[in-house]
């Protein structure tokens, strides 16, 4: 057993005075001494979070003698040390944002769920479609098998993806999935209401799945890109998991996820260990010569 761990959660219901809740939370966390991102709207929580076992105890048990938090649902990882370098506890409009029209309400609008079992089940069918929630990047270290990649950078952009890239799939019946599962409970709202007939949702997300015992992530290929200091955690416990992943230069094997070196492009690309050593970790040669003609690097 490890000494910290890492918790993810989120829960849709209504918070009276969020900002406020939200002060007396940051409060609350500086003092517990965890650390973490947790957002808090009107309309409910969305977390991440590590500290030590004790402190993470401490925090689920204190969720759950609160009375709009008693059945907040916690994913539990252990991890080596702290999964975050600082506490961010942040009020906010929406938990999700995304580019719709329509208010939307989670708990009401959105798809079926389905147990990590259930989804196993029906990925075997042959005449599903799996739509992968998330983003391009993350789709590329690991998705489950056959699952339709969306070319998005950004959520917001999905309910205009849909109707340019979805349509002639109105009438099937579409899976979804993300990271912890609270992307999907908007995006498959936003589905319903644009007219898809049989949308599901995984329920608790790939994170969720690749614990249950009885699918042991079977399905799943490759790792799953997660939002702190780890960048990807195992899902597929099989002897069938292979790397999806690919090096951005070289197209062998990685699923090593880096930042350019050049500060003004940062960008996110999966870079092997040789690459990463040939190209200095910059994503490009006009990055490298930007960076080396850049004042910075004079001094
Ligand atoms: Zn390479
Ligand atoms: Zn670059």
């Amino acid at each position: 057993m490890k000494d910290y761990r890492v918790l993810l959660f989120y829960k849709y219901v209504a918070i009276p005075d969020a900002e406020a809740f939200a002060a007396e939370h940051l409060q609350y966390c500086k003092d517990l001494g965890i650390k973490g991102r947790i957002l808090i709207a009107s309309e409910g929580i969305n977390g991440t979070l590590s500290g030590t076992v004790e402190q993470t105890e401490r925090y689920m048990a204190d969720m759950h003698s609160h009375p709009l938090f008693e059945d907040l649902f916690f994913k539990v990882d252990d991890s080596d040390g702290h999964a975050f370098k600082k506490l961010f506890v942040r009020h906010k409009k929406e938990l999700v944002t995304l580019r719709y029209d329509q208010k939307l309400d989670p708990n009401t609008d959105g798809g079926g769920r389905l147990s990590p079992v259930e989804f196993q089940q029906y990925l075997q069918r042959d005449d599903v479609i799996v739509l992968d929630g998330r983003s391009g990047y993350e789709y590329d270290l690991g998705h489950f098998r056959n699952a339709i990649r969306p070319d998005l950078d950004s959520f917001r952009e999905f309910p205009g993806w849909l109707r340019d890239n979805m349509e002639q799939h109105k009438d099937k019946t579409i899976l979804t999935y993300c990271t912890g599962g609270i992307r999907c409970e908007m995006l498959t709202a936003v589905m319903r209401k644009e007219g898809f007939e049989d949308v599901y949702q995984l329920d608790g997300g790939i994170v969720t799945y690749g614990k249950d015992p009885v699918t042991q992530g079977r399905l799943f290929d490759g790792s799953c890109y997660v939002f702190d200091e780890r960048i990807s955690v195992p899902i597929n416990h099989t002897d069938e998991n292979v790397v999806v992943g690919t090096c951005y230069h070289c197209g062998q094997p990685s699923e090593n996820y880096i930042n350019c070196a050049d500060d003004t492009c940062h960008r996110q690309h999966l870079c092997c260990d040789a690459c990463q050593a040939e190209y200095e970790g910059y994503c490009s040669e006009e990055c490298r010569q930007h960076d080396s003609a850049s004042p910075a690097a004079a001094r």
